[in-house]
């Protein structure tokens, strides 16, 4: 077979996510999930033509043993020699990385230096990095940064008011993150909306379990909701999003809240999860107002909604035309009841739905779901793997 597959790795503290691309046929061969390392409870997840495969995994329970497995798996399979190379999802790429990097050891050292600004992230990707390069040592690796495409910011968009010193001494600013998805969706817009990329001006909305939202004018992104780190903007699954930075002062001053327990409120109690003392899944959150009026549920999503609403609208101020709006991510391409509730606070920028259209445009399906006078609104399922694969391919090519 002459096929060149390249394996996307996306490596977390305890857990692996992998998917082999061919990009010549445009088809995801396998994807699969190595979950609870560091644990006795570490399992390995393949899936291939809809099959799923589950292994436990024997001593160490580490990411290079989980990679091991992998490659065994990917020979019994006769994929491993189709391999060219493999590329890295990055979570933090500072100022230094704006576009997709050839590993090698300076970058792994820059990449440690960057760790400050994404301490949960980097070091575990970089773990990625170490347990692939023992098991494929003759294969480039490349990593792909979601921070890169938001690097064409202005500084009126990326700097906090604060001391400029803390920008240039200490790399303090808004980097924006999700941006392998906003890239793809906008992308995969311009090409619905028969416009080239470099010209398309579009409001991006990636609402996942982390949400961002950005404005894309001629193809390059101005504006995002994230900042220095992904908990800026709206409202998430677990996370505040915008809060007022007062607040941090009075529950620390006044509560006694220390360091940590303010990181854990803020990343993993707060949003749709806190709000309604139910759930963060925002499927679990609308059965539970369809079906029983649960109030905090409503309460939840009312102001999850309001608050995307609000920062779509703020982009007025970064673009000078608008050829769309773009739903993305897990609730993006599904809850056909949030784009419901946030579009219907858009009509001053012309933005209406075709209900039938937006109830018929989920699991996978894309198209645009706006009413015939309105602006267009697109539902495009993400595909950040698909980007991350292609950028790597794009860097051997220039290598
Ligand atoms: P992640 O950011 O972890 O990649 P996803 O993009 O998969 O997350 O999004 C997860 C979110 O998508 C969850 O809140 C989930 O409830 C929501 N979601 C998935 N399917 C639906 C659906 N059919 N209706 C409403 N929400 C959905």
């Amino acid at each position: 077979m002459n096929q060149q597959l390249i394996l996307v790795i996306n490596c977390g503290s305890s857990s692996l996510k992998f998917s082999l691309i061919c990009l010549s046929t445009k088809h995801t061969i396998l994807t699969g999930l190595a979950e609870c390392l560091g644990t006795p409870e570490a399992q390995l997840t393949i899936k291939k033509n809809g099959e799923k495969t589950k292994t436990g995994l024997v001593a160490p329970h580490n990411h290079r043993k989980a990679i091991e497995n992998i490659l065994t798996y990917l020979k019994e399979q006769q994929l491993d020699q189709s391999i060219i190379a493999l590329g890295h999802r990055f979570v933090h790429g500072g100022e230094v990385y704006s576009a997709p990097t050839l590993i090698n050891d300076q970058v792994i050292e820059k990449i440690e230096e960057l760790s400050s600004l994404a301490p949960l992230h980097n070091p575990a990707n970089l773990i990625g990095v170490d347990a692939t390069q023992a098991a494929f040592p003759k294969l480039p690796q490349v990593a792909v940064f979601d921070t890169a495409f938001h690097q064409t910011m202005p500084e009126q968009a990326f700097l906090y008011a604060i001391p400029y010193e803390l920008y240039t001494k200490h790399g303090i600013r808004r980097y924006g993150f999700h941006g392998t998805s906003h890239y793809f969706v906008a992308k995969e817009a311009a090409k619905i909306l028969d416009k080239k990329f470099s010209a398309v001006n579009l409001i991006t909305a990636h609402l996942g379990n982390g949400c961002s939202i950005s404005a894309i004018k001629d193809g390059r992104s101005v504006d995002t909701s994230m900042g220095l780190t992904p908990l800026e903007g709206v409202a998430m699954g677990t996370r505040s999003g915008d809060i007022d930075p007062g607040l941090l002062l009075h529950l620390q001053q006044e509560l006694g809240y220390t360091a940590e327990q303010l990181n854990q409120l803020l990343n993993k109690d707060s949003g749709l999860k806190g709000l309604s003392s139910l759930s963060n899944d925002c499927r679990a959150l609308e059965d539970a107002v369809l079906k029983d009026n649960h109030p905090q549920a409503t309460i939840a999503l009312s102001v999850f909604c309001y608050r995307i609403a609000k920062t779509i609208s703020s982009y007025i101020a970064a673009l000078e035309s608008l050829d769309g709006l773009v739903f993305t991510g897990g609730i993006g391409e599904n809850s056909s009841f949030v784009r419901t509730q946030v579009v219907k606070r858009l009509s001053l920028l012309n933005i209406h739905l075709d209900e039938e259209k937006n109830e018929a445009t989920r699991f996978g399906a894309s198209g645009n779901i706006a009413s015939p006078t309105s602006r267009p609104c697109l539902v495009i399922p993400t595909n950040e793997e698909w980007v991350i694969a292609e950028q790597t391919q794009q860097v051997l090519n220039k290598e």
